[in-house]
């Protein structure tokens, strides 16, 4: 049996090695980066290749594995600032409507102006409203996609909810969506509701899940 100690000296064996790694795959898709966009300006017809686009896609997947890798690693460090959690909703809902209308989903919320003060890491809890929205909008019909945010007080803390009226997940899919890389898209992480729960539990919160297959879902959120 491991101790306490011995437990958290692998914890940071393994945060350390997994930083070191992503670093030193980040530096050279960096150059194979510059040196494809070098590439593309001498000889713009390169980009008629019908190959061009996959390179360019499969790189950009690299990167953002990398990114949510990154992200996986910083989760449960938290750099909290005092957030009037009802404007910052607000201002994230906001910057995510011009893609939602791009892709021509409908986005509804209820967000009241009296929510608390918390004590939020804004980038982190950005990264995790963001990655419920993202599932939510890769799993919508469109047209006729839906998604609703509402939000309110709980005890000392709030409670947001990210609905959506897409496929909805089954109950056997339901116990392991939660498991690093578990995904069931071509291109996906994996790492999206990881990061997301690791984020809200450090918190002092939690994630909940509610999903009715052909319907939709519900992801209840706490933070204290
Ligand atoms: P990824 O999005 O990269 O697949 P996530 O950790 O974000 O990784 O999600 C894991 C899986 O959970 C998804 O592949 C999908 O099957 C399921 N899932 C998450 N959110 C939703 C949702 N709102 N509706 C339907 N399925 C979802
Ligand atoms: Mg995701």
């Amino acid at each position: 049996m491991c101790n306490d100690d011995t437990v958290n000296e692998l914890k940071k064996d393994f945060h350390y090695t997994l930083s070191k790694f992503s670093h030193e795959i980040r530096n050279p898709l960096t150059l194979i980066n510059s040196g494809l966009q070098m590439i593309a300006s001498a000889h713009p017809e390169v980009e008629d290749y019908e190959h061009w686009d996959d390179v360019m896609d499969n790189l950009s997947y690299v990167r953002e594995l990398l990114d949510e890798l990154s992200a996986f690693n910083n989760a449960g460090r938290v750099k909290p600032e005092a957030t009037d959690t009802g404007m910052y909703l607000k201002t994230v809902l906001s910057s995510v409507k011009p893609t939602l209308d791009y892709l021509d989903i409908r986005l509804v919320t209820d967000i009241p102006n009296d929510l608390p003060t918390l004590m939020l890491d804004r980038i982190q809890i950005r990264q995790m409203l963001l990655n419920l929205l993202k599932n939510a909008w890769e799993a919508v019909p469109v047209p006729g996609g839906q998604i609703s945010v509402t939000a309110f007080t709980e005890k000392s803390g709030i409670c947001i909810n990210i609905q959506d009226n897409g496929c909805g997940i089954s109950k056997e899919q339901l116990a392991s969506i939660f498991q690093p890389f578990f995904t069931t898209k071509e291109n996906g992480t994996g790492l999206g509701l990881t990061i997301s729960r690791q984020v809200a539990e450090a918190h002092h919160g939690s994630i909940s899940i509610e999903s009715t297959p052909g319907q939709g879902t519900v992801f209840h959120i706490f933070l204290g």
